[in-house]
């Protein structure tokens, strides 16, 4: 009686799954035209902040004996540095997204440690633009799903809300559970104040390498893949990802991923026990 009743319940999941099982392969193979164009863009992107980087050294010894000059070197070769870590932690990023099955080692994931983590990466960046970040509602969620692909996702959403906003504004991260036929999900939503984004480039900022505006996004170590990213971490999670903005004024991008103690949860319980 039990085990018909487990089969009945994972039957309509089964063509669920297997939907999914398909979109994953077109998303893998999405995600392989990333890494390729990656890669190709990679070592040019690279050379520009390396570049600058060992010129400005050599003009800061040039320049030993006018130190307004050598304060002026060391800023611009912060920003080359920031530019440089962006570019790094993107690749990490990319690494985390190789995996072609990101459930095959899901888990439960604390959604309070996601975000944690996600402030903790732009925590400099914020702190020169004095930028506050506050999160609120993610006590005692759990989303299901891989744990370095998640960081990822939510990092760059996190990264990007400080990333377009100006000076002395409020990056906020909010999270709720919502019903939904399927399963409960948990939704994440990062709200900015800042430049927002056109109705037009809305459509087109989740395409890789897309940027609205090339020199600034360069500026912060952008490559436009960031959104590409989270937008495969959310599909192959059976989720999604939206954006809601209003030019000037700022932008909200929302992630709904499957709760960890839904069904999928509770299938994979019934089919570990037999
Ligand atoms: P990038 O590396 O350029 O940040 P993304 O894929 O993360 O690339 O984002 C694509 C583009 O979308 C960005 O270049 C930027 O123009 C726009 N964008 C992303 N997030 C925001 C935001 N919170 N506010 C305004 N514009 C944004």
């Amino acid at each position: 009686g039990e085990a018909l009743a487990v089969s009945a319940r994972v039957a309509p999941l089964g063509s669920r799954l297997v939907l999914l099982l398909v979109e994953d392969l077109t998303e893998a193979r999405r995600i392989e035209a990333v890494r390729r164009d990656f890669v190709a863009n990679v070592s040019h992107e690279l050379k520009t902040p390396v570049g600058a980087l060992s010129l400005l050294s050599e003009a800061v010894m040039d320049a030993s004996e006018d130190p307004e000059a050598v304060t002026r070197f060391a800023g611009r070769m912060q920003i080359e540095a920031t530019r440089l870590t962006s570019l790094v932690q993107e690749l990490i990023d990319l690494s985390r997204v190789q995996n072609d099955d990101p459930l095959e080692d899901a888990e439960p994931v604390r959604v309070d440690e996601l975000v944690a983590e996600a402030i903790d990466r732009c925590r400099h960046q914020a702190g020169t633009k004095q930028i506050t970040m506050a999160a609120g509602g993610t006590a005692e969620l759990h989303v299901w799903g891989n744990r370095g692909q998640l960081a990822a996702a939510l990092g760059n959403l996190v990264e990007n809300a400080v990333n377009y906003s100006p000076a002395r504004t409020r990056v906020g991260i909010a999270a709720r559970r919502i019903a939904a036929p399927g399963g409960d999900l948990i939704e994440v939503s990062i709200t900015d104040q800042g430049i927002g984004i056109s109705e037009k480039d809305r459509e087109r900022i989740f395409e890789r390498f897309y940027r609205v505006d090339p020199a600034r996004s360069r500026a912060t170590g952008g490559t436009g893949l960031g959104l590409a990213i989270v937008k495969h971490v959310a599909a192959s999670h059976g989720g999604e990802v939206t954006v809601w903005s209003a030019e000037g004024q700022g932008s909200t991008f929302t992630l709904k991923l499957p709760e960890a103690g839904g069904v999928r949860d509770r299938v994979e319980a019934a089919a570990a026990s037999g």
